[in-house]
């Protein structure tokens, strides 16, 4: 999952005054080690194989299902399931012999456990039932907010433990299983898993599905709305909307060239194909790595293929994070920390050392504001070995799994030399495939397979992943195009100069963002200036747009006073129509810094049942919490 998370939200938290809901961890059973957020004893049965079969009812925004779950050897007695707000309707042997079931009271975080007595011989269980209209992970779109306007639009978002809105499962990302479905949808509707999909529209709007390579069900994700398909190399591709397909095939024309790279990196891409659907802008996150197919926000279209770096993240999650999983959650810096390192690889084989640096920067200003952030309210959670126990799993969603686990691993890089590194790491991705990893495995491999001891004690190693704050020795990354940028935003806090066209037609979008973070606070008849020679609040770059918001509606004053109808217009009309929690939580946060309550409540009203339950959670806190 690429950068879903919010420097504010703490804030907004600290500022006013509870801290984080937490809930009582769920029993379980002392000789194992189970998963804090999941209710499956997998020493007892544990699950295998899924067999999903599937209506997708657009009218009342419920799916009725039937998942049909193999047991491993050896499960017996009872099998444990998470659900959350599922409508159980029968639970059977799988050849229709009734099973005797019972469903736990309900916990707000983690659900409610589906306990299903075994007889003995019972190899499958099949549970028949419906979802919730109000299930956390599934979105429902309304027509009006898809590009066509061509009907209505559905994708999930598992991650962390949102599966069980959706499928009785065993729901946590240690836990592995392979899955076959078919999914009933409306025709003219092509629907997408994480899985082997059709490219075609079928006639009767059925479909089916394999995925024989073992996933945790964060992992498991579905899409349906009115889809085209266009091939962008021999074994990628892209999904979107009719009318935006051939945009978005031309904006991530150098999936092939990723997959290359990565390949040349860390070894084979393991899944067979490699697409990716660009989703409705009321996706709350960049992109989620499902496998076999990227889910991903429409916002990365920026129309000189500037923002891909999200494609290559995604991509590098194929290696770590689906192919080497995190035990827990507590251990998901070895999710996204790998992915941000190895995505910063993809980025530099393919584009060169200077492109990349940019990104790196952009990684290490954003740690550092982070823990100095959290350093005041919670500094706990800046170490990258977290403790999650009765808390929501979002919670451990910041930059530091990302952006410190990256800097860890660029630091252990730098120490011993890139060759040892990608050796210790090509290894390490084809030694633990389709396995879980947890930290203190990680630490003895480092220990046995990579560092001295001298190593070990000169980059810190424990330091880095149970202390709190951050070591002096983080490596600090080299932009000279950044440098660049500063000065000329240097020129315009000081003397107003703009930066001229002939410069500013060579900026990608990441060296905008760096220039507009520099002058945060300029004046505001300087940003005028600015506005009418760059036409800022008009932009089409998600991106651009978003910071120039959080620039200017965080001054008390009004940009121009009164309030710039433009301004007004280009803001009412971003957070209506995207969804994505990135972009939502600074603006909203700026028209808060900006006192502009009133506003900022009065568009969240119109604009809320438009955005996913992950955006609408962290919103929530922020705006109503500020009543
Ligand atoms: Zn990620």
């Amino acid at each position: 999952m690429k950068r879903l998370f919010i420097l504010l939200l703490a804030t907004a938290l600290a500022c006013s005054g509870p801290a984080p809901k937490t809930q009582d961890p769920l029993p379980m059973s002392s000789e194992k080690k189970n998963d804090p957020h999941s209710f499956a004893q997998t020493e007892i049965a544990q699950v295998v194989h899924l067999d999903w079969d599937a209506l997708i009812d657009f009218e009342q925004k419920v799916i009725d299902a039937t998942a049909t779950w193999t047991l491993s050897e050896g499960s017996s007695g009872e099998v444990i399931f998470d659900t959350y707000d599922l409508d159980i309707i029968d639970v059977t042997d799988g050849n229709g012999k009734p099973r005797t079931y019972t469903v736990g009271e309900k916990n707000a975080l983690f659900g409610s456990p589906l306990i299903i007595q075994l007889a003995e011989g019972d190899k499958k269980v099949a549970i028949s039932y419906r979802t919730s209209p109000d299930a956390k992970a599934l979105q429902w779109t309304d027509t009006e907010q898809t590009a066509d306007k061509l009907g209505p639009f559905l994708y999930t978002q598992s991650q962390a433990i949102l599966a069980r809105t959706w499928v009785p499962c065993q729901d946590g990302p240690g836990i592995r299983f392979t899955y076959d479905a078919t999914v009933q949808v409306p025709p003219g509707m092509l629907a997408l898993m994480s899985a082997s999909n059709p490219s075609e529209v079928s006639n009767d709007g059925a479909y089916t599905y394999s995925m024989p390579q073992p996933i945790p069900s964060y992992l498991l994700a579905l899409s349906a709305g009115h889809l085209a398909f266009k091939e962008v190399g021999a074994r990628t591709g892209v999904y979107a909307e009719p009318s935006m397909v051939d945009t978005c095939a031309w904006e991530f024309a150098d999936m092939e060239a990723m997959m290359v790279a990565a390949e040349e990196l860390y070894g084979p891409y393991e899944w067979g194909r490699y697409d990716l659907i660009v989703l409705p802008p009321s996706f709350p996150f960049g992109g989620m790595e499902n496998p076999r197919l990227t889910f991903a926000t429409p916002t990365i279209l920026a129309g000189d293929r500037s923002l891909v770096a999200l494609v290559a993240h995604e991509l590098a999650h194929s290696w770590s994070g689906n192919l080497v999983t995190n035990s827990v959650w507590d251990d998901f810096w070895l999710n996204e920390g790998f992915t941000v390192y190895f995505e910063m690889r993809i980025m530099e084989a393919v584009y060169g050392r200077e492109y990349s640096e940019m990104l790196a920067l952009l990684s290490h200003t954003e740690l550092l504001n982070t823990v100095e952030e959290f350093m005041e309210s919670m500094p706990d959670d800046t170490r990258l070995k977290l403790d999650l126990k009765g808390r929501n799993p979002d919670d451990g969603v910041t930059a530091i799994p990302y952006d410190k686990g990256y800097h860890f691993l660029r630091l252990m890089e730098e120490t011993i030399g890139r060759e040892r590194f990608d050796a210790f790491l090509k290894n390490y991705f084809q030694a633990n495939r389709f396995k879980v990893m947890d930290t203190e495995r990680f630490v003895a491999l480092l220990k046995t397979d990579l560092l001295t001891e001298e190593e070990y004690s000169s980059i810190g190693v424990d330091n880095w992943i149970y202390a709190p704050g951050l070591p002096a020795n983080v490596p600090v990354p080299n932009s000279d195009r950044f440098e660049k940028v500063d000065g000329y935003a240097l020129a315009f806090l000081n003397e107003t100069k703009l930066p001229e066209n002939e410069v500013t037609e060579t900026w990608s979008t990441h060296e905008w963002l760096r220039f507009l973070r520099r002058i945060k606070g300029a004046d505001v008849n300087a940003l005028a200036q600015l506005d009418a020679a760059y036409s800022l609040t008009q932009s089409g770059n998600a991106e651009l747009a978003a910071q120039w918001f959080e620039n200017t509606l965080s001054e008390k004053e009004a940009y121009r006073a009164p309030y710039d109808m433009d301004l007004e217009a280009s803001v009412t009309d971003f957070l209506t129509r995207v969804g994505r929690r990135k972009f939502l939580m600074p603006i909203y946060s700026a028209l808060l810094e900006g006192d502009k309550l009133e506003w900022a409540q009065s568009i969240y009203e119109k604009a809320r049942p438009g955005y996913h339950a992950v955006s609408r959670e962290s919103l929530d806190e922020l705006l109503l919490a500020s009543d």
